[in-house]
């Protein structure tokens, strides 16, 4: 079996789509899969988290019952988002500020997935993510990558876990950014997103056709970065051949 490092120099550069339901290890996976292959992690969910946080901090209206497009693409044009290193660390910024724990909040939990049903603002970042992606060499994670924002990527995977074994994971990652809260309050959160998240009209959650479902309730992340890698593999050597 060739190793990725070598297949990565040999073959060209392709994108991995990660999606799946809140609180999957997705972003643990996509980002230790970007480090074996050399690759740039690019996580949307805190783009979608940034522009909430803009929202809430502006008052920018964004309830179903109180859309006002306008107000929308207003705050759009003045919405910039960036990633950059802070101590090695890849960090999210909004209109230059270092944003990365504030949108991990739970007050940006509860509202996230509301704002991201809002047609404007996906298009707004679907366009920023596929600039981002368009070198390839890229392993991105969300919700649509795999349907929307890159359809034909190379390697599509989907995971999903347990909700009581997700829950317990947020809530020890919560703890231990120091924010306390019940497991009730966490698993609620989950669910209520994965419900807002699968329902909403425009680039529901849900798997691409082509997608390889990972279920890691009980897989540690070194086994399904494993996984992952050996598809990797296959898909290196396939796109190579075709
Ligand atoms: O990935 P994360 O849990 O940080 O994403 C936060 C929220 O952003 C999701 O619950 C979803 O509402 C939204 N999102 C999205 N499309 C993406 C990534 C995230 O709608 N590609």
């Amino acid at each position: 079996m060739f190793e990725v490092a070598y297949l990565c120099g040999m073959t060209r550069p392709i994108i991995i789509a990660i999606d799946g339901y809140s609180s999957c290890g997705k972003s643990t996976l996509a980002k230790a899969l970007a480090k074996q292959l050399g690759y740039i992690y690019i996580d949307t969910g805190a783009m979608y988290r940034a522009v909430a946080l803009y929202f809430l901090r502006n008052d920018v209206p964004f309830k179903p019952e109180e859309r006002d497009p306008q107000a929308v693409a207003e705050a759009l044009n003045r919405i910039q988002i960036s990633f950059q290193l802070v101590n090695g660390v890849k960090t999210t910024f909004l209109n230059g500020e270092n944003v990365e724990d504030e949108i991990r909040q739970m007050f940006v939990a509860n509202h996230v997935s509301k704002v991201s049903t809002i047609p404007e603002v996906r298009r707004f970042l679907v366009h920023q993510q596929q600039e981002m992606g368009k070198g390839r060499g890229v392993v991105m994670d969300g919700r649509d990558i795999g349907t929307v924002v890159f359809p034909d990527a190379e390697l599509k995977l989907f995971m999903t876990a347990d909700p009581d074994i997700r829950t317990q994971r947020r809530w020890d990652e919560l703890r231990s950014r120091g924010i306390k809260m019940s497991r009730e309050e966490v698993k609620h959160n989950l669910l209520e997103r994965d419900r807002i998240d699968s329902s909403r009209e425009d680039s529901p959650l849900m798997q691409a056709a082509d997608a390889i479902v990972i279920d890691n309730s009980h897989l540690s992340p070194g086994e399904q970065l494993k996984l992952a890698l050996d598809y990797t593999r296959a898909r290196m050597v396939h796109t190579q051949d075709s």
